[in-house]
């Protein structure tokens, strides 16, 4: 097998961002993709705009030209998959990553389908694959869904929609304008301080009013085929319920960083240990990409501001080159 200088897990924004930088440098690199290109941006809502404006998002300074300042989820894969084929960027798409380990100086890579040595190994597998569970007798019924795509199949239905904030928020107000009855349910006491700047008063003038019913300091205790328990500040409350969107946010899945021997903090943050000037782990030769460095703080990295981490890894590989 021929030796690779990168071998790339993911093909989200920022694994793409490392897979071009290598190839600008002339290193020999593939990513490994198991989904579509950038397959998590596929799955976001089908109406999903994003809080930050097209150049923000952009790679390497190639134009992102959006019909809004905030581009639609549509037009960024529009723009990824151009950056992907106009660059002949070396990708192989469903192709699950399924181990990686580290011999003698070298990484082996295996994946579905075939097995690759490299020198480097980048994980860029971001943190959209483990959603966040209830743990609540009845999670696992069809009617109850961590990912939301399209307020259409909801209309006339009674859904709840569970958390509190970006995505919960979007998918309460476009299910309701498209005629579902909906409740909010909010485990904090309000909605998110992070929620979009420009849809946060549209929630908070809907709850007002009572298009939306909200309940606050809320968890769910229990989902039935036709109901929805709530455990309330002062009570249990069961309400009529067709669907359940529980979106309460989802987190990186650490597998190989384990395995291999990343050191992971021992809290609730669950932060992985990265140099981070170079965006090596303490395992030579493996670095992070993008949101997956915040560990549990998905919030943390985003497109906006981890575009940045293929540009610091290539050029601390290019110089360990030179110097070794
Ligand atoms: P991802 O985009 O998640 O890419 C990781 C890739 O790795 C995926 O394609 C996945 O399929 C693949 N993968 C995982 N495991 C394996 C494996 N074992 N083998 C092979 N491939 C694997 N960020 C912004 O900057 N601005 C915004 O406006 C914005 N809006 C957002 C709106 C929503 C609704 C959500 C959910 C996120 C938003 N973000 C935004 C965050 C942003 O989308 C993520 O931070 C970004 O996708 C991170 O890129 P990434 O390449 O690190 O990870």
């Amino acid at each position: 097998k021929t030796e690779l200088d990168i071998v790339i897990v993911g093909g989200g924004p920022i694994g793409i961002a490392c897979g071009l930088e290598a190839k600008k440098n002339g290193l020999t690199y593939v990513i490994l993709e198991k989904g579509p290109i950038v397959n998590s941006l596929f799955h976001y809502p089908s109406n999903m705009q994003f809080f930050s404006s097209s150049e923000k998002l952009e790679i390497d300074e190639i134009p992102f030209i959006s019909k809004e300042a905030k581009p639609k989820r549509d037009e960024a894969l529009e723009y990824y998959r151009r950056i992907v084929t106009s660059n002949k960027l070396n990708i192989k798409l469903f192709e699950k990553v399924e181990n990686v380990q580290k011999n003698e100086g070298t990484f082996t890579v295996v994946s579905e389908k075939n097995t690759y040595i490299s020198k480097q190994v980048v994980i860029a597998t971001g943190f959209y694959d483990l959603p966040n569970l209830l743990n609540v007798p009845g999670e696992d019924l069809e009617k109850v869904v961590h990912y939301y795509d399209n307020p259409h199949y909801y209309s006339g239905q009674k859904v709840a929609v569970i958390g509190a904030s970006n995505s919960a928020i979007d998918a309460a107000l476009e299910c309701w304008r498209k005629g579902a009855d909906v409740s909010l349910i909010i485990r904090g006491s309000e909605v998110g301080q992070r929620v979009k700047y420009w849809v946060r008063p549209d929630i908070v003038n809907r709850i007002e009013e009572g298009s939306i019913k909200a309940y606050y300091n809320t968890t769910v205790k229990s989902i039935t085929e036709n109901s929805i328990s709530l455990n309330t500040e002062n009570d249990v409350v069961e309400i009529e319920n067709d669907f359940v969107l529980a979106l309460t946010g989802y987190k990186p899945n650490f597998n190989f960083l384990e395995k291999l021997g990343v050191n992971i903090s021992n809290d609730a943050k669950k932060l992985p240990e990265y140099n981070p000037d170079t965006m090596e782990t303490n395992i030579d030769g493996l670095y992070l990409a993008g949101v997956i460095c915040g560990g549990m703080e998905t919030h943390k990295w985003f497109i906006e501001n981890s575009r940045i981490h293929a540009k610091m890894i290539v050029s601390d590989i290019i110089s360990n080159t030179v110097t070794s």
